[in-house]
């Protein structure tokens, strides 16, 4: 069961069209694992539809905001969400997250970047890092802090830090006043699709030298 969601807010920008890459495809897929967020997206798509009918009728100028955004809606096509086949059991990844690494969990090529840690970085726009992370059972990713957004959907197994659980589907939304550390639980081997528009904060000096090099 999912019990960490998208906020209104990204929602609506994804609605609006007006997030990178990265972030369209993270939420898109969580979309494709929620059925509550899906719901809301829908609500948030005939917002922007209604907009866009109400124009040439009324002839009234709408607020500069609310313009923009329903333009910047027509003009970017964010990255299509759709449900989840239904006999999808077998399968880790959603589309469209299943299209961006080409097939599942078995296509990944990844990359050891320390303490049996290992990520994927894939092909988006350079506004924003999209990962593949794999965190050993039990495993932690080391504890850092974030200058700008960070947004992690668990695919298999389950994370916790200070803040909470996630388990598959659920998503964690992290911030400049966030500070976490998250570690696997034990039994199983955590994957999960990392967002990030900013490089991380870290404490250990490790992992700070290495960043260049890991793109984290
Ligand atoms: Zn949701
Ligand atoms: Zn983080």
């Amino acid at each position: 069961m999912i019990t960490h969601h998208l906020s209104d807010r990204l929602l609506m920008a994804y609605s609006a069209g007006n997030l990178p890459e990265a972030f369209n495809l993270v939420i898109a897929s969580h979309i494709a694992l929620c059925d509550e967020c899906r719901a809301r997206l829908a609500s948030f798509d005939a917002i922007g539809g209604a907009m866009l009918e109400q124009m040439p009728e009324t002839g009234q100028a709408l607020p500069d905001s609310a313009l923009a955004a329903t333009l910047a809606r027509i003009k970017t096509t964010p990255v299509a969400a759709k449900p989840a086949p239904r006999p999808a059991q077998s399968r880790v990844l959603p589309e469209p997250l299943a299209s961006y690494v080409g097939g599942d969990i078995d296509a990944i090529r990844w990359r050891g970047i320390g303490g049996g840690v290992r990520q994927a970085i894939l092909p988006t726009s350079k506004a924003a890092t999209a990962r593949m992370l794999f965190i050993p059972a039990g495993k932690a990713v080391p504890d850092h802090g974030h200058n700008g957004l960070e947004m992690t959907l668990v695919l298999q197994g389950a994370f916790a830090d200070a803040t909470a659980r996630f388990g598959r589907g659920d998503i964690e939304i992290a911030d400049e006043d966030l500070d976490h550390q998250p570690i696997a639980e034990p039994g199983e081997d955590c994957i999960c699709l990392a967002v990030t528009d900013a490089p991380l904060k870290f404490r250990a000096l490790l992992p700070r030298l290495a960043q260049p090099f890991l793109r984290i």
